[in-house]
């Protein structure tokens, strides 16, 4: 029998990196989900070839001390989990101190940052999982965050990688969604030297559905808001005429975050019921915020999927919130055209 070991931090990394960075857009997601975290006003994110050559993602957040700056690679190294007891209250975004050390395992990932605006950054650069140089820079206050050549040292999971379209598609979904959830930060995101998305960050959410989905649509959207014991509800329907060919155009945003949800999903599409037609879908962004013990977001380690502690009463609100402001729009003007 071979005796038993534990393994290398680096090799422990490389299968964490399995779950956590799955294509591109996991890694954009991560970087972006931090510089959100660290309180950027402005995130500019640069791609190229799909992100498998580059993605640079440049915030103007909180930056990390220099001391720690290698310590933030390091596997369960986080600043967002205090106690253990927490996780059951977890408010902002990342938590699990993952994402750094499994994307520098299957990358080489150059990381300047600065915690002031005194010019002074410290700059660290790894590749594989080892440490290639280290030593301060200049650099404005900030995370500027570049990973080139994602999976060169795992080519099985590189075989696996869809075309340069698809691969985007899935970052800018993303971006689109983030941008989304928090109209108060300016958003840009570029793909090989093309602007696809400018967002002004002043709050306004229409103005980044503008930007997402254009003007037409921003303009055929219906702003709705609902109170309820456990939750409140505000953000934007479209109107039972504007509607797409697939149902990707709901997000759902609980507590600042962007999740998935099928229940959210199901009762926003139960509301619009025979309004829409057969195999057309409705456009939606929908706000919900609740106390945080009602949510566990420590479900999945892409934290994309929740689970609500009183789903039942939380389809009902959501249901009758859309369903209410659809009632409202559709019969004002019936009503005028009978008289
Ligand atoms: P997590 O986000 O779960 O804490 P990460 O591996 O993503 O784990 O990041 C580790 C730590 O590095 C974070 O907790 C944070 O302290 C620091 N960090 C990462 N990115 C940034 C950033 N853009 N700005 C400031 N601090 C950052
Ligand atoms: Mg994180």
């Amino acid at each position: 029998m071979p005796s038993i070991q534990v393994m290398s931090e680096q090799l422990a990394n490389q299968i964490a990196a399995g779950e956590v960075v799955e294509r591109p857009a996991s890694v954009v997601k991560e970087l972006v989900e931090n510089a959100i975290d660290a309180g950027g006003t402005a995130i500019e994110i640069t791609v190229a070839e799909g992100g498998l050559d580059l993605i640079r993602v440049v915030d103007n957040g909180a930056g990390i001390e220099a001391e720690e700056v290698a310590t933030a690679f390091q596997r369960h190294a986080t600043s967002k989990l205090l106690e253990d007891r927490e996780l059951f209250r977890i408010a902002s975004l990342g938590f699990r101190g993952e994402a750094l050390p499994s994307i520098a395992a299957v990358a080489r990932v150059e990381c300047v940052s600065a915690p002031q605006s005194d010019g002074l950054a410290q700059r660290l650069v790894i590749e594989g999982g080892r440490v290639v140089s280290a030593g301060p820079i200049g650099a404005p206050q900030g995370t500027d965050m570049t990973v080139r050549d994602l999976f060169y040292n795992t080519p099985a999971r590189l075989k696996y990688m869809k075309s340069i379209q698809t691969e985007l598609g899935h970052i800018s979904d993303y971006v689109y969604r983030l941008a989304l959830a928090h109209p108060g930060i300016a958003f840009s995101l570029r793909h090989n030297g093309n602007q696809l998305l400018r967002t002004p960050g002043n709050g306004d959410r229409l103005q980044v559905i503008a930007a997402v989905y254009g003007t037409n649509t921003a303009r055929g959207m219906l702003a709705l808001e609902g109170e309820h014991p456990d939750y409140d509800l505000r953000g934007f329907i479209s109107k039972p005429e504007l509607t797409r060919a697939s149902r990707t155009a709901l997000t759902t945003i609980v507590n600042g975050r962007y999740i998935r949800s099928f229940a959210l999903t199901q009762s926003i599409l139960q509301a619009y019921h025979t309004l829409l037609p057969i195999n057309r879908y409705p456009l939606a962004v929908l706000e919900i915020g609740m106390h945080p013990s009602l949510v566990d977001v420590n479900v999945h380690p892409s934290k994309l999927e929740v689970r609500f502690s009183k789903e039942p009463e939380l389809r009902a609100f959501v249901q009758e919130t859309v369903r209410a402001c659809l009632a409202r729009q559709t019969h004002i003007p019936g009503q005028q055209t009978q008289r």
